[in-house]
């Protein structure tokens, strides 16, 4: 059966309900409530339980782990517990992208398809089912539940949509989502000229909180100090999807006056964390189980992440690639039995490549102290050039120029060329993502790289 386009945006809507507000969704989301309750031995049974069922569902349908048990021997019981997991083995992408099929159940037919992010290389294709899909939305209005934000309250987005075509120099630039609720803002067009609009409609439609990247936030919040405005009085503000760093963090709560809550997780949809009200990062270890495993010298722990939800393409034991800072004491005000870290450095950004080779990570704090900066973007051309674009604010100097030239080149070394590009806005990808770190140079020298010297740990706080 064809459906026409209309019919085909009311089924849309009308999935799109359900996700939000459907029986499934509010079921869901009352059980997410209660297991934040468990204590730490409850909680243990819960995964056990619930790891005992995505394995012997996927010994059963996913034909990379029927034949790891049949290799080992191994029943899937004898692996159901966090610390026998440990049995089964650690898997990343390439692993998945050599053998995309073998990891899909191969008995669910209705799923849905999606793409993993990132700067670097080819995306991942992934499948999520709707059940999974499902207590996702119920995970992220948990943790709104928590800052009292509660499904139909409204809510302003400001993430990566374009609303309006760029080329629009006059308002509205933005939409009314009135199945979510949601104010669906531009972040492409926020400029100081358009901020007075900007804010007129958010006094109009007085959204209990705010929802965006947190470049797009950043970017508000910059504007709104700058103008001396007042912002109208939020909840909180929820970032996802682009590492936070603490620097925006402050900026955007002062900005706000309310708290700023981060949210982990990625496309494969094996690990899932974030603030907790009294500010604390957890790696909510209900729904996915996450492991620490500690880095190399000096360097912070790399999470690996097993869902323990979502049959589609259950991958057990993956690496996200992401690091974690250890919490420099356990447990939270919260009480919830969830573990903590101090903060997660994203995958996303690519390393740099020094003349001689060296891979250098975690570059946000070239930035660090350099006045008059609105934003910052740091380029790797495939020659090794450096590119440093940046928006500047009045007053910005030679001075200023100089002193981030010496920042950088005190990481990178004096013999890369290094170019500072002074724009009026930074570019993004297709989704409307910004990118703080892009290299163009091959991915396959940037691993040789990493492997032959590992990345120098950087201590400074990426996320959140
Ligand atoms: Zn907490």
């Amino acid at each position: 059966m064809k459906l026409g386009a209309s019919a085909r945006m009311w089924a849309r809507d009308w999935i799109r309900i359900q996700l939000r507000q459907g029986r499934a969704f509010r079921a869901d989301l009352h059980e997410l409530l209660e297991l934040e309750r468990l204590s730490p031995e409850e909680l243990l049974r819960h995964q056990t339980t619930r790891l005992a069922d995505q394995l012997t569902r996927a010994a059963g349908h996913v034909p990379y782990y029927r034949r790891w048990f049949e290799t080992t021997g191994l029943k899937p019981a004898d692996c159901a517990d966090p610390h026998a997991l440990t049995r089964l083995p650690l898997i990343d992408k390439s692993t998945v992208k050599a053998q995309p099929g073998d990891f899909r159940d191969q008995d669910l037919r209705l799923a849905v398809r999606g793409y993993t992010s990132g700067t670097t290389g080819s995306p991942l294709v992934v499948y999520r089912d709707l059940a999974g899909i499902v207590r996702e939305h119920a995970m992220i209005w948990r943790q709104r539940h928590w800052l009292g934000v509660a499904p139909g309250d409204p809510i302003a987005v400001l993430r990566g949509e374009l609303v309006t075509p760029i080329a629009h120099t006059r308002p509205p630039f933005w939409r009314l989502d009135r199945s979510a609720n949601e104010l669906v803002l531009s972040s492409h067009h926020l400029t100081s000229a358009h901020l007075p609009a900007y804010l007129d409609i958010l006094r109009a439609f007085s959204p209990v909180a705010l929802y965006a990247y947190p470049s797009a936030a950043r970017e508000l919040a910059r504007l709104v100090v700058q103008s001396g405005q007042a912002m109208v009085p939020l909840r909180a503000v929820f970032t996802a999807s682009e590492t936070l760093t603490a620097a925006d963090r402050e900026l955007i709560g002062r900005a706000f006056r309310a708290p700023v809550v981060d949210r982990y997780g990625n496309a494969e949809r094996t690990l899932a964390g974030g603030h907790c009200e009294q500010g604390s990062y957890h790696l909510w270890s209900d729904v996915t189980l996450p492991e620490l495993i500690p880095g190399l010298d000096g360097e912070p722990f790399e999470l690996v992440g097993t869902p323990l939800y979502g049959r589609a393409m259950p991958l057990f034991r993956y690496r996200t690639g992401d690091r974690a800072y250890p919490a420099p004491a356990p447990g939270c005000p919260c009480g919830r039995a969830f573990p903590t870290v101090a903060s997660i450095a994203g995958r996303e950004d690519p390393v740099l490549l020094t003349r001689d080779g060296r891979p250098i990570g975690r570059l946000d704090h070239i930035w660090k102290g350099i006045r008059h900066v609105a934003a910052g973007q740091i380029l790797q051309e495939a020659d090794l050039t450096v590119r440093l674009r940046l928006i500047p604010e009045p007053g910005f100097s030679p001075s200023d120029r100089a002193e981030l030239l010496a920042q950088t080149q005190e990481r990178l070394g004096k013999d890369l060329p290094i170019v500072i590009e002074e724009l009026a806005q930074l570019p993004r990808t297709a989704a409307g993502k910004f990118q703080a770190v892009i290299s163009l140079v091959p991915e396959a020298d940037r691993s040789r790289a990493q492997r032959t010297y590992g990345v120098e740990p950087n201590t400074s706080t990426s996320r959140p």
